[in-house]
């Protein structure tokens, strides 16, 4: 990344016509960003013609990593008959099909074009259903652009009077009436969480819960919490959504079943549309009615010109079946590897750190505090700039992974590409200790 260098060619271009250059927040990074080029398999090549073994996948959307034969030879297909119709297609039937089929809450889904708006309108659908205005969701956790669900993807970190999280603005200008209608809720506290939805009981619509966020570190809410959530939100008729936008990946039937507690409606995205953009919510057929058009205007009218697209449905369709059990079980069994792996080096390298995630999933901390509170996820200015240096010299040599180092791992990977990992991370550590 140096001056004359085309990504900085093509962000000074960018800057005159997008705001930063940018069009979407996660892909920035100081002072410009590589720019893709291209992608075959497990290898992303930017526009410098630098090859790097690609751990972001779009984050964790392309399961199959780039250009899968499969999934192009659905699509090209489809361009050929058509892209987008006003009327629907067997192929939502067929992807609904077999999602329901595999997680085990879902009788009926509903096609969105990203995984903000599946988020959404789950939502929507709680209140609907429910005939009440508020929702819950916990601290410091991500789940899209919805004015609801943003609010406190940034934990303020400071509890407020009564000693539990405040509703924090994350976009500036967010008006009161929205922080008023979100009650937040302190991540793996099971006290604190049924204290403040049995004081908010009848308002409530809906708990979102995102059974292993990202954004606080991939530590998994634990089972007897997961447990207690789905008892008191049953009990009190308020609508429990799972947000497994990228926990679906974790398993055949995505992190519910591998967690065993089954909510009312799952928000999803990401691998259920083969690399394109996409979004669904699903759950019981008796929350989901809401959106039902046949006896009269839906409780939740939903339209969208771009909704279960045949592009996106064909490519999720072939995405998902080539995701047998078998291929779950791989992914499994080299995300173990990998994490064992890095775990190894860290020790070994005597840095203070550990490794979390399930399945295809994995974050790298360098550090060694529990996770399972949400205040611990957040970074000292001292520990920001080590991710930061270990960063860049993981692309520095030849590996694509999130500034965070948070990363994933795609089909066509196997046990090389995992060592190739292992290796850069060992050596990028001794770059960053200097
Ligand atoms: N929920 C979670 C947990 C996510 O990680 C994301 C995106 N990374 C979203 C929702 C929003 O999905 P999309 O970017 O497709 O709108």
């Amino acid at each position: 990344r140096e001056p004359g260098s085309a990504a900085a060619d093509l962000f000074e271009r960018a800057r005159r016509v997008l705001p930063g250059g940018n069009t979407r927040t996660t892909v920035y990074s100081a002072p410009y960003p590589p720019y893709a080029a291209r992608g075959r398999g497990a290898v992303i090549v930017d526009a410098d013609g630098e090859e790097r073994l690609d751990f972001v996948n779009n984050y964790t959307a392309l399961i199959h990593g780039h250009a899968d034969p499969d999934i192009n030879e659905a699509v090209i297909r489809q361009l050929a008959d058509g892209v987008a119709f006003a009327m629907p297609t067997e192929h939502e039937i067929a992807l609904a099909e077999l999602l329901t089929e595999r997680v085990p809450s879902l009788q009926q889904v509903r096609f969105t074009n990203s995984g903000t708006e599946a988020v959404m309108m789950a939502i929507k659908a709680a209140r609907a259903y429910t005939g009440r205005p508020r929702i819950a969701k916990f601290d410091g956790c991500y789940h899209g652009s919805y004015d609801f669900a943003e609010v406190s993807t940034q934990s303020s970190g400071k509890p407020g009077e009564d000693g539990f999280p405040v509703a924090t603005p994350y976009t500036g200008g967010t008006p009161q009436a929205v922080l008023d209608s979100v009650v937040v809720l302190p991540f793996n506290d099971i006290d604190g969480t049924e204290r403040l939805i049995e004081q908010h009981r009848d308002e409530l619509a809906a708990v979102l819960i995102d059974p292993n966020p990202r954004s606080l570190g991939l530590y998994p809410a634990e089972p007897a919490f997961l447990q207690r959530l789905r008892e008191i939100t049953r009990a009190y008729g308020i609508v429990l959504i799972f947000d497994e936008v990228i926990s679906l990946r974790s398993d055949y039937g995505g992190m519910q079943s591998v967690l065993g507690v089954t909510p009312d409606l799952t928000a999803m995205g990401k691998i259920i549309g083969g690399g394109f953009p996409v979004g669904a919510v699903g759950g019981s057929a008796e929350v989901m009615s809401v959106f039902d058009p046949t006896g009269g205007p839906p409780r939740a009218p939903h339209g969208g010109t771009f909704n279960a697209n045949p592009v996106t449905m064909v490519a999720g369709l072939t995405a998902m079946r080539k995701l047998t059990p078998a291929e779950f079980d791989r992914l499994a069994t080299l995300g173990q590897q990998l994490r064992a792996g890095v775990e190894e080096v860290l020790r070994e390298a005597g840095v203070p750190g550990q490794v979390t995630g399930y399945g295809s999933l994995f974050h790298i901390h360098l550090h060694q505090r529990p996770l399972a509170d949400y205040r611990n996820s957040v970074l000292s200015a001292q520990e920001r700039a080590f991710v930061g240096r270990v960063h860049e010299a993981l692309m520095g040599r030849g590996i694509f992974i999130t500034p965070a180092l948070f990363g994933c791992l795609s089909t066509p990977m196997g046990v090389p590409e995992v060592e190739a990992f292992v290796d850069a991370f060992a050596a990028a550590l001794q770059d960053a200790r200097g």
